[in-house]
């Protein structure tokens, strides 16, 4: 048996957490979800995975029917009713069930649940030998197209991504914006340092404002790190000192090759492992407790 689920209001197991086929979350992609980490039975930046859900709804008019500070409490209640102290949560809301038109005004209910779950990290050795990653020919959407920074469910411009890394024997690939800059990988964002200056895409460019991604720059700024955000071509990521990919999930992770390319010295670099024990160090003490 699995955790319980929270689903519009109620927890439930999860061979009964059901939703109609008629929900335009699975026929359209239509909603908009989160990716939450708790650590020690403290939820990671809480108010600011609630935000983004929040913002991402209200971009694709989307009206969630409970307030924020509502949505924080089932969140927490979630976990507290599977007693879990180190959690991965899906937090989704979808524009609910309507007919099989497109009309997003026929679903008249949205629908909301929260799974919780073991998080499943990328295996050690990619910690500590770093990730090999390629480049995608898929671009990342257009920002006029579908933004980035809305964390939609419709995320089948990252999948086929991530069917290039797969089929290239990876475990990621970098997307490119249209007109050829650096842009996010499928879940995650990414880093280089060079000189001593670390660089990230700004979310301009086509990608999700990283809530991981800001906690680094903090963490950065807080040893005196130069931090900046740069439109970059991959080549200015290939001629990185360092280069690493952050996100919920996969917290900070060392890339050591691109496309086959050696970055750096091809080993996890100083600057990153560094900011990787802050960042672990932070887990610790920022976040809502339950
Ligand atoms: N980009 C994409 C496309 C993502 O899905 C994610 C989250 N998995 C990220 C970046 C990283 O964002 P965060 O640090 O807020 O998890």
């Amino acid at each position: 048996m699995g955790y319980k689920i929270y689903l519009n209001g109620e927890f439930v197991e999860k061979e009964n957490a059901k939703i109609s086929v008629f929900d335009h979350g699975l026929l359209y992609g239509d909603g908009v979800f989160e990716g939450i980490r708790s650590y020690s039975r403290r939820v990671f930046r809480l108010d600011a995975h609630v935000w983004r859900l929040y913002k991402s709804a209200d971009s694709i008019r989307l009206n969630i029917p409970m307030t924020q500070e509502d949505f924080k409490k089932n969140i927490v209640e979630t976990l507290k009713v599977n007693n879990l102290d180190d959690a991965y949560l899906r937090v989704v809301v979808s524009r609910g069930p309507g007919d099989l038109g497109l009309d997003p005004r026929k679903c008249k209910e949205p629908t909301i649940f929260i799974i919780t779950d073991k998080i499943t990290l990328y295996p050690k050795h990619f910690y500590e030998n770093g990730l090999e990653i390629i480049i995608a020919k898929t671009k990342r959407n257009h920002p006029l197209s579908l933004n980035p920074q809305i964390k939609s469910l419709n995320y089948l411009n990252n999948i086929l991504a991530k069917i290039e890394a797969i089929d290239a024997g990876t475990e990621e690939a970098l997307m490119l914006s249209i007109d050829g800059h650096a842009a996010e990988c499928t879940g995650d964002n990414i880093f280089i340092i060079k000189d001593g200056e670390i660089k990230t895409p700004s979310d301009d460019v086509g990608s999700l404002e990283g809530i991981t991604q800001k906690a680094v720059i903090e963490l950065a700024e807080k040893r005196g790190i130069k931090t900046r955000f740069k439109k970059m071509f991959p080549k200015e990521i290939f001629e990185g000192d360092e280069c690493f990919l952050t996100g919920t999930a996969a917290e900070i992770i060392p890339v050591t090759r691109i496309d086959g390319k050696v970055i750096g010295k091809g080993v996890p670099g100083e600057i990153t492992k560094k900011l990787l024990a802050d960042f672990r160090e932070l887990t610790k003490i920022d976040g809502t407790s339950y």
